[in-house]
């Protein structure tokens, strides 16, 4: 083994085979795997292989399809054969419901370029001759569905990246790491050390494992997985092989294995694999099985194909492979650890561990994934993410495998776990919760107990018209809102403002003064929206998203100067209200003793002040288009402040309200929000924030490319649009139509309920910006006129948020 590598990347299974390949292929030569026994020894062996390109994430599906599409490129470079299987698949809805996300699914695949097809019962039956029709609906047809030889695929991109220069070494377990003052990493292994510039965990089953040798938890969890091959079946012989088959409602997948049928499911009661530790002496092992766990899944396997039961089972595989708690891949370089990097998590290697490996090398090698992989980036957790929430998240994910999450639809595992200190105060009013980060806040009020739960749907629900009553008493009156869910960091020191003028592209507000900025990367793509608050000369509070706090910090300790400014998240100690409407300067007026008229404290203004007995600070900004004001106090001060201003409040009709109609009136108001309308594929131009760019400065990161997107135009743009929806409204990531073509997709979509209409934000290429007519919406399979909106749906002129 040698004893200095450029990378050296810990585990041998289809993961890490894969990154070690694309590394070279990336230009990296000098790149080491260290494997604990034999390749593909942890969950890899014993995988069914299926593979297919549908994700509930387009950016995840788009990698999925990369995946599938390269096993011809390294059976061609290897000589290996990857044993691909390309029989396309079928996926059976039982329920109505079932077929409108089979429908918005096949919606979805329209922008990826996806070939799939919704198809009857009785085709379903013609090309899946082992149904049941009774028991299904209809289907979804998929021509590039399949399964693949796991053995063949790791060997194939293992010698693909040997003919590449890499090295691979075998039977060598890596024992710890140890970091240089450089950054540089010493990998202790057990036939010797390996000094490496960069590290990969790609342990897989034990990633958990190599993640504690540098201190850190990695939310992953294995689950014991069975599934069974049935003997030969004479339905089978001689006939061209089965395609695969997904059915949702028996919560089993099949596909066939030689002269029978291989038959798996995600059953409810399933079991977690070594909850705590991974042992090391686990090689290619299988773990008992356990037949009663998924007898109600095979009991209903065997009722909707009644073949299968007659031909008997000839073997059953129980192995475990690991889950993050939303069941998608943590990749990424991991914040606070230097040339440390993440490849683990993947529950599903055959279909996106190709794509994995790609977007972990472009990061390595080039700094940046070269894609959207938000979804899949392991700083989307923060330390909420313990091991026992982990456990109860995982097993929630696995069990509802196949089952439908309706956009409106709360999970249950693992809370309540972070609530705030008005958390009761809401309750007591009916607040129907959601879960952010794990932290509870209220999406609406209900009139009643017994009425505050949300009914699960893809239609407009029971909250519409609670939801309805919170926008118009913002619109004609006041509401309160919490806000604490934000993302906040304090950023200090002689050289914040220089710092903050580098890292974001707009200006920086002087003392007392509030700006929205975007952040670039170098490439000039969106990374951020931010509030800049200015404290004092050299004190800021930015306000973000919550969610991407640890992928925020990744960014902005990258690129922070060795002294001069500190940047540190500071969420939960300034939690939030919000009161937004005509009468809301009234309201707070009352209660401090500062000046409020738009002359003493004008739009985007931000203080300190006392709010009867709370201090705090006050920002005057708007999400809802409305008259409004953010305040931000410590925790410990929380409900003091709620309670003064509902106190208050009710000589003014004050109304609570939630983050669903605060989605409505930010849509309404053409407000973008990161995760939907701002991600790194959007440059400033293209999402419509070109005003909060500021090309006077002459440096800031990413002005090169926001500058040349200026004057090119960009190629897509951000629009607005008014739907002739029926009962129910966009969600996002539906396909936005133009002249009878697919030409982009939908953002974020609501019912705007203070100007009376179905609206949607999305992207379509630029060239269509100004097209006035031909614009359809497809929801839930139906195509709904869409009218471009040339200016935001509600006070375009923002008159009412600064009046
Ligand atoms: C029963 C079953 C059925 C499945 N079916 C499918 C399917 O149909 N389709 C699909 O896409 N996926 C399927 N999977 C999941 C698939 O197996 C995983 O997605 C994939 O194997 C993950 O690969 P990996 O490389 O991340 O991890 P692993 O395969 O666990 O590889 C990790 C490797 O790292 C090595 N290692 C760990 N720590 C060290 C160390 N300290 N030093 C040196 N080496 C180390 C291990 O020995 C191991 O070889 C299935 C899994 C199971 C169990």
């Amino acid at each position: 083994m040698k004893s200095h590598a450029q990378v050296v990347v810990i585990g041998g299974g289809v993961v890490g085979a894969s990154v070690l390949y694309h590394l070279t292929k990336a230009g990296w030569k000098d790149v080491l795997l260290v494997e604990r026994a034999e390749l593909t020894s942890g969950s890899t062996w014993h995988a069914a292989g299926g593979m297919h390109t549908v994700n509930g994430d387009p950016n995840v599906a788009k990698l999925q399809q990369y995946t599938i599409n390269l096993y011809q490129e390294i059976e061609r470079i290897s000589g290996q054969s990857c044993g691909v299987h390309i029989t396309g698949g079928i996926m059976l809805a039982g329920t109505r419901e079932r077929l409108d996300w089979l429908k918005m699914a096949k919606a979805r695949g329209r922008y990826l370029k996806m070939d799939l097809e919704i198809i009857s019962v009785e085709e379903a039956a013609k090309l899946f001759p082992l149904l049941d029709q009774r028991h299904f609906a209809g289907a979804l047809y998929d021509p590039i569905e399949g399964h693949v030889d796991p053995y063949g695929v790791t060997h194939a991109y293992a010698k693909s990246a040997q003919i590449g220069g890499a090295e691979i070494v075998r039977q060598t377990r890596v024992v710890d790491l140890k970091q240089r003052a450089d950054g540089s990493w010493d990998v202790i292994t057990e036939n010797g050390n390996v000094h490496a510039e960069h590290v990969v965990n790609a342990g897989g089953l034990w990633a958990r494992e190599v993640g504690r040798m540098v201190g850190i938890e990695l939310p992953i969890l294995a689950m014991e997985h069975q599934y069974l091959i049935t003997g030969d079946m004479p339905e089978l012989a001689g006939k061209p092989e089965q395609l695969h088959a997904i059915d949702f409602e028996g919560e089993i997948y099949l596909r066939q294995e030689r002269g029978g049928m291989l038959m798996g499911t995600y059953e409810r009661a399933g079991v977690p694999w070594s909850p705590d530790t991974t042992p090391w002496d686990f090689g290619q092992d299988l773990l008992a099985n356990d037949l009663d766990r998924i007898a109600p899944s095979l009991a209903v396997g065997f009722e909707h194909f009644p073949a299968l039961e007659a031909a008997g089972i000839r073997k059953v595989v129980n192995g475990p492979f690991t889950f993050a708690p939303d069941g998608n891949p943590l990749v990424g370089p991991v914040r606070g650890l230097r040339n440390f990097w993440v490849a683990c998590g993947v529950m599903a290697g055959f279909s996106q561990g190709g794509g994995v490996g790609l977007a972990l090398s472009h990061w390595m090698v080039d700094g940046d994934p070269g894609a959207d992989v938000w979804g899949m980036d392991v700083a989307r957790y923060g330390d909420w993410t313990t091991l026992a929430y982990t456990n109860a998240k995982v097993r929630e994910n696995y069990s509802r495998r196949f089952r439908i999450r309706f956009p409106n639809e709360e999970l249950h595992a693992a809370r309540p776990l972070r609530t705030t200190p008005i958390y009761e105060r809401l309750q007591a009013e009916h607040a129907v919760f959601g879960d952010y980060c794990a932290l509870e806040h209220a999406l609406w009020f209900a009139p009643s107990a017994a009425e505050a739960h949300d009914e699960v749907s893809f239609r407009r629900s029971n909250s519409h018209p609670h939801v309805a009553r919170e926008c118009l008493a913002v619109r004609d009156n006041i509401g309160l809102l919490e806000i604490s869910n934000y993302g906040k960091f304090d950023v200090q020191g002689p050289g914040a403002a220089e710092w903050l003028s580098h890292t974001m592209a707009n200006r920086v507000p002087s003392v007392g003064r509030i700006a929205l900025t975007p952040m670039l990367n170098d490439r000039g793509k969106l990374i951020g929206d931010f509030t800049v608050c200015r404290a004092a000369q050299d004190r800021f509070l930015l306000i973000g998203t919550y969610a991407a706090e640890t992928y925020y910090m990744r960014w902005f300790e990258r690129h922070l100067p060795p002294n001069g400014v500190s940047v540190r998240p500071c969420a939960m100690e300034y939690t939030g209200l919000a009161i937004a409407g005509p009468s809301a300067r009234a309201l707070l007026q009352g209660l401090v003793r500062d000046d409020l008229s738009s002359a003493a404290f004008p739009f985007m203004s931000f203080r300190r002040m006392e709010i009867g007995m709370v201090p705090g600070y006050v920002g005057r900004v708007s999400f809802t288009g409305e008259q409004g004001f953010e305040i931000w106090v410590s925790s410990d001060y929380q409900r003091a402040l709620y309670d003064v201003l509902s106190g208050a409040g009710r000589d003014h009709g004050l109304t609570l309200y939630g983050g669903r109609a605060l989605n409505s009136m930010r849509i309404e108001k053409s407000f973008g929000s990161w995760a939907r309308e701002y991600r790194p594929i959007y440059g400033p131009f293209e999402a419509g924030l070109g005003r909060f760019v500021d090309l006077k400065k002459d440096r800031f990161i990413g002005r090169a490319a926001a500058l040349e997107e200026r004057d090119g135009g960009g190629a897509l743009r951000l629009l607005a649009f008014k739907v002739q929806a029926t009962d129910a409204d966009a969600i996002g990531d539906e396909p936005i139509w133009h002249d009878g073509r697919p030409v982009g997709w939908v953002t974020s979509g609501a019912y705007g309920h203070r100007v009376g209409a179905s609206l949607a934000l999305g992207y379509v290429p630029a060239s269509l910006a100004g097209a006035d007519a031909g614009f359809e919406i497809e929801i839930i399979g139906e195509r709904c006129a869409a009218a471009r909106l040339s200016e935001p749906a509600y006070d375009p002129t923002g008159a009412k948020m600064r009046v």
